[in-house]
């Protein structure tokens, strides 16, 4: 019998004295120091209980210990759930509840705090902190290093990682051994990782994208990473000369690129630099490379099934697309009423299939059916289209499309339009309810720094080269856009703000 994921991320690096991990403060742990933490870990979870299936709920702040909790569940059959470390003890409830964890694990400082959704959530039979005396780390530490993986299909959830959230409430996709072990290999493969690969990671652990995506990566092709806390700008340009390659959100690298101090010789030793979670801006595209000579790669993907798309490692990045699916995952676009295919260059919604494709939502049967397909096709809920060359592009979300007037309008051709006019940082469009036209388009515009933007000259441009029904009815000025923690703009919070506001108009 086998453990599908300890198998081949866990187990060949038994022994291996070479790092896994750089920490901000100067320590390292090898891939062997790695699997013994896990291994006393794993048997901590026995000794509580918790077995094949049982939900651990880990709400904690970045950290190896934090890693090798997610070893340990894999180790012990156990289903590792982590949660954004932004959320409150009363949005913890939702969590908490809706998965029936077996264990909530959270830092010390908050045991006493969260010890009331212990209470609240029936199924919750212990809470332990992370680090410090009396905790679960104490408990590890107190193990044998020793522990024989419990055996586990390939169909047996590994994994329930709860959606963003940008689009409604969030949604817990149930995840398996196969789903993410196939997208680790894909990745390896499609990126060419190896075990000299030194990973600089800065992202958060509680989204796919820094837990199943880099991590998983690099246990597969057991190359290093740069463990740090959040990205931190300075520690990045510091640390950025012992990487070979960087995994980010748009925002990271237009932080970059903000500092001057990042040049052509801080990133010409770089062999990758990999961009995701959210659009990457055409401007940032062609700015990275002016400045550093490097193409970033951007690829696409979701909680519910890891990566998708990537852009060729080899062969041209398209700004402004997310390249090709990825090897053992289709790709198609259908016509949202009919479900039909649609010919390249049409928008409709993505449908993806594959091995990566996730089990079904958490206690959400009818929600399953409606976008879990019975031929395996999950219906993203994402507009795109595959233009000639087969490159795929993410035009925007389904619930962000804006019908006015019976016309459908795309916010990311208007938002691109708006970009690209002088003084102008980055926009974002939205729907307003109107009685008329059912919806009317409003823009909100982040104006360069030190700009000021002259709104009849935007108006004026808007009127001479938008279609009337495209036209923003309204225009707004903004700081900055509302984003999560992936750098996602939530527009949800845009339409709470400005749309309200003109619904009468
Ligand atoms: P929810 O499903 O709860 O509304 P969410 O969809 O934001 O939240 P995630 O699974 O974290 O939750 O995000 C996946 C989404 O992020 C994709 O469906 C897509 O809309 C967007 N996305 C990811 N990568 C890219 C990219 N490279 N370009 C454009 N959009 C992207
Ligand atoms: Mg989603």
């Amino acid at each position: 019998m086998t453990n599908p994921l300890y198998d081949a991320l866990f187990a060949p690096h038994e022994g291996t004295t070479t790092p896994f991990l750089y920490l901000a403060d100067g320590r390292r742990l090898s891939h062997d120091d790695f699997q013994q933490q896990a291994g006393r870990m794993a048997n901590a979870l026995s000794s509580l209980g918790i077995g094949p299936g049982d939900r651990v709920a880990v709400h904690v702040q970045k950290s190896p210990e934090a890693l090798v909790l997610y070893a340990a569940c894999v180790m012990a059959g156990a289903v590792f759930l982590p949660l954004n470390t932004a959320y409150t003890s009363r949005e913890l409830d939702y969590f908490v509840t809706d998965s029936g964890a077996a264990l909530f694990v959270c830092d010390p400082s908050e045991e006493g705090a969260l010890s009331d959704i212990a209470d609240g959530a029936g199924a919750i039979q212990k809470t332990l902190g992370l680090g410090g005396e009396g905790s679960l780390t104490d408990l590890a530490n107190a193990q044998s290093a020793t522990f024989a993986a419990v055996p586990r299909s390939e169909d047996d959830l590994a994994a329930l990682l709860y959606t963003s959230g940008t689009t409604g409430r969030s949604k817990g996709a149930m995840l398996t051994h196969k789903n993410l072990l196939s997208n680790a290999e894909a990745l390896v493969n499609a990126w060419q990782f190896t075990e000299r690969d030194v990973l600089l990671h800065a992202l958060p652990i509680f989204h796919s994208h820094g837990l199943f995506v880099a991590t998983n990566v690099m246990l597969l092709c057991g190359g290093a990473m740069i463990f740090l806390p959040k990205f931190d700008l300075e520690t990045v340009l510091n640390r950025l000369p012992q990487a070979t390659t960087m995994m980010g959100v748009p925002t990271f690298y237009t932080r970059l690129l903000d500092d001057q101090r990042f040049n052509r010789d801080l990133a010409a030793h770089m062999r990758l630099f990999i961009s995701g979670s959210a659009p990457l801006l055409a401007e940032t595209h062609r700015q990275f490379e002016a400045r550093t000579g490097h193409r970033i790669l951007e690829r696409y993907g979701m909680t519910e099934t890891s990566m998708n798309t990537s852009n060729p490692f080899d062969g041209e990045r398209r700004a402004g697309t997310v390249g090709f699916p990825l090897p053992g995952v289709e790709v198609k676009v259908c016509d949202p009423e009919t479900g039909a295919e649609l010919p390249r260059a049409e928008i409709g919604v993505l449908w993806v299939r594959g091995p990566n494709v996730f089990r079904g939502y958490w206690n959400m049967p009818e929600k399953t059916r409606e976008e879990l397909r019975e031929d395996g096709f999950f219906i993203t809920g994402d507009l795109s289209l595959i233009d000639d060359d087969g490159y795929v592009h993410i035009v925007g979300r389904g619930k962000d499309l804006i019908i006015s007037g019976g016309f459908n309008i795309y916010p990311k051709e208007i938002e691109l339009f708006l970009d690209a006019l002088p003084g102008v940082k980055e926009s974002a469009v939205i729907g307003a309810p109107h009685p008329d036209l059912g919806e009317s388009v409003i823009a909100v515009l982040v104006p360069e720094t030190g700009a000021t933007l002259d709104l009849a000259d935007v108006d004026a441009v808007a009127k001479r080269d938008l279609a009337g029904f495209k036209r923003p009815r309204h225009i707004e000025v903004v700081e900055a856009l509302p984003r999560n923690t992936m750098g996602k703009v939530q527009k949800n919070e845009l339409r709470d703000r400005f749309a309200a506001t003109f619904q009468t108009e």
